[in-house]
Formats: structure tokens, C-alpha cells, sequence
């Protein structure tokens, strides 16, 4: 069966025009800085960011890892949104691999307040505030203002802190705000992105930054292991992602708009968050002792992947390239037929 994938952004796959790319790219080894295909991609990354350099990296996680790597010591002490992905979803991996603490903000977003309060004041017995860490999109689906983020720099810059930006979704930000992720990026040092979610490339992340942090990025990219070889076949479906890919990402929050219209017509159902701005629905089955492992069974048997509630019963319903608006219709309707069936049991 020809499954409608709504887990995530992540399920979408290369286009035929990435595949055509990928088949004729001009490769060489990246490790020399050889690769053609890749030089392009790094160079129209930066310039799209506005920064001076860029490097290719495998991953989004890779891309935090890095950044945080290559400005930090280990000892020092990062400020991050409390379930930002670096710190609720890279496994430790800035303790383990930077030794890097972390000061989580309460909320999901840092705050300009959130900077002064948290940063350390200069003392032998605490660790360096080194590295503000802010995401846009927000992994739960949120937007945050532009002019937040430029308090947040303000502030970060007011206590001679970095800030590293994880913008794995910075085009949806954009979008979703109507700047540019130039804009978004002028707000930290360092920003890394998807190429690999609603951009449709097969695999590959970006960080982007200046000259001199590149340089130690492309170091720390070696020590973890990503430096890749002929990966210009890869790059070839990034510079697609980065020309052609960023401006229908209007398209999937229209959908994702529909679908959460769809749904909160449905008895029993309810929306959370009030604020979909991107392309993710999240909501909640309302009835008492509700089958959910039963309706993603039934939705899988009626061709739609959709992952089971988080521990909390939310759901979350992500739409992409690969997903139409009637798709969305379908899915909200097979919701519909199941909850109907639950009710009569
Ligand atoms: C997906 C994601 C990442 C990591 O990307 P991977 O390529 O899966 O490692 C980082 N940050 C955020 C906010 C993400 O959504």
C-alpha cells in the first residue's frame, strides 16, 4: 500500500528532480574540500543565512553537537529551552561529548529574562555560561517572534554569551513569521538547519556561521566522524532543497490549518496549542478509556502512518510534501469514523 506518512517532516522523500541531480552531481573528496557540489551548497547556505561559511554535516543533531563543541570548553554551562531538542532529544550528547552542562529554561523558549536570570556571575565555583541554545521553529510546534529572539541576542550579547540557533526548521520560522531565515539567523553566531524534514533531501544538515567557527567546526565535524567523502551526491539534493524547496513550505501549514480545522469539528476531539503557525496539528481524544493504540491501527489499515499520543495523550499530525489536501480531508475523515464507532461501543 502507498501509506499517507504523517509522523513527521523527516518521512518525506527526495524528488524526482533531487534523484536526476544526484545521478549527474560533480563529486570529490569532501575531507580536501574537493567536492564541487558541496562547495556550491555551503556557499549558497551561508549567503541564504547571511553568514561568512558554511559546512555540511550528516545531521541536525550532529549540527548541535557540533556547534556547541566548537564554542565551548568542557566545564562550561549552556542556556536552553527545558525540552529544546538539545536538550530532550540528543541523548546527553552535550555532556557527553562537550562536557557542557545545561540551565533549561522553564518553558520551551528562552527569554531575554531568561538569559540574566540564568547566567552565571563570574566565580571560581561555578561553571562558564557560555552558549544560549534557542530553537525556531519550536519542536512543539510553536513560532517564536523575531523580536524575541533579537532580545534574547541583546541579552546573550549584554553577558558576552554566544548563541547558537537551531533552526532545523528555520524555514518554516520564516514562513511562518514572513521574514527571512536571514533575518532569524542574524539573531546568534550559529545556526544550523534540515535539509532532510519539509525540505524534501534525502539526508544532510548545515551549519552556518563565521569564518573562524567554521574552520573549528569542520575540526570538531572530523573528531565526531562526519567527515564525509563524495558527499556532493548528497549536496546535489540539498541545493534543490535550498532553491526550490523553501517557499512551498506555505503549503504544508495551509494543510496543517485544514487538517486542524477538519478535527476540531469532530466530536471528542481537541486541539492544543492555539497557536499552529507550521506544519504540525497536535490534539487529544477527550472520551474516557479511549483505544488509541485501536485508532492508529485503524488509520495504518485505512493507509495512513500516524506515531501513538505522546505519554500525555496528545497526538501530532505532521503534513509535507509528500501529503495532499485530500489527504489531510481523509485522515481527519477516518478519525471521524473511528471516534464514531468508539462512541457506540
Ligand atoms: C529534527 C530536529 C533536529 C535533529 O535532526 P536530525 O537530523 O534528526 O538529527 C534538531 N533540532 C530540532 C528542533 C529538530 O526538529
Amino acid at each position: 500500500m502507498d501509506f499517507k506518512d504523517f509522523r513527521s517532516d523527516t518521512v518525506t522523500r527526495p524528488t524526482p528532480e533531487m534523484r536526476r541531480a544526484m545521478f549527474e552531481a560533480e563529486v570529490g573528496d569532501d575531507v580536501f574540500s574537493d567536492d564541487p557540489t558541496i562547495n556550491r551548497l555551503e556557499e549558497l547556505a551561508a549567503r541564504t543565512l547571511g553568514k561568512e561559511a558554511a559546512v555540511l554535516v550528516p545531521t541536525g543533531t550532529m549540527g548541535n553537537q557540533i556547534s556547541i563543541m566548537a564554542q565551548t570548553r568542557p566545564g562550561d554551562e549552556l542556556i536552553a529551552g527545558d525540552h529544546c531538542h538539545i536538550v530532550a532529544n540528543e541523548g546527553g550528547g552535550a555532556a557527553r561529548l562537550s562536557g557542557v552542562s545545561c540551565a533549561p529554561t522553564p518553558a520551551g523558549q528562552v527569554t531575554a529574562a531568561d538569559v540574566h536570570r540564568l547566567v552565571r556571575a563570574v566565580n571560581l565555583h561555578y561553571p562558564r555560561t557560555r552558549l544560549v541554545c534557542m530553537e525556531n521553529a519550536v519542536g512543539n510546534g510553536q513560532v517564536q517572534e523575531l523580536e524575541a529572539m533579537q532580545e534574547v541576542h541583546q541579552a546573550a550579547k549584554q553577558h558576552g554569551l554566544l548563541v547558537h540557533l537551531d533552526g532545523a526548521r528555520i524555514f518554516n520560522a520564516a514562513v511562518a513569521l514572513n521574514v527571512t531565515a536571514k533575518d532569524l539567523a542574524d539573531c546568534a553566531d550559529s545556526v544550523s538547519f534540515c535539509l532532510s524534514k519539509g525540505l524534501c533531501a534525502p539526508v544532510g544538515s548545515v551549519i552556518c556561521g563565521s569564518a573562524e567557527f567554521i574552520a573549528e567546526a569542520r575540526r570538531c565535524r572530523k573528531v565526531l566522524g562526519g567527515g564525509m567523502r563524495q558527499a556532493g551526491i548528497l549536496a546535489a539534493a540539498g541545493l534543490i532543497a535550498l532553491t526550490r524547496m523553501t517557499t512551498r513550505l506555505a503549503e504544508d501549514h495551509d494543510n496543517a490549518r485544514l487538517l486542524a480545522e477538519r478535527l476540531a469539528e469532530l466530536p471528542h476531539v481537541e486541539l492544543v496549542g492555539d497557536d499552529m503557525r507550521i506544519n504540525m496539528v497536535f490534539f487529544r481524544i477527550t472520551l474516557p478509556n479511549f483505544d488509541h493504540a485501536g485508532l492508529v491501527a485503524y488509520l495504518f489499515s485505512r493507509g495512513f502512518k500516524t506515531l501513538t499520543p505522546s505519554s500525555e495523550g496528545v497526538y501530532r499530525l505532521v503534513t509535507h510534501h509528500d501529503v495532499t489536501r485530500a489527504d489531510v480531508e481523509e485522515v481527519a475523515e477516518a478519525i471521524g469514523v473511528y471516534l464514531k464507532g468508539s462512541v457506540k461501543k
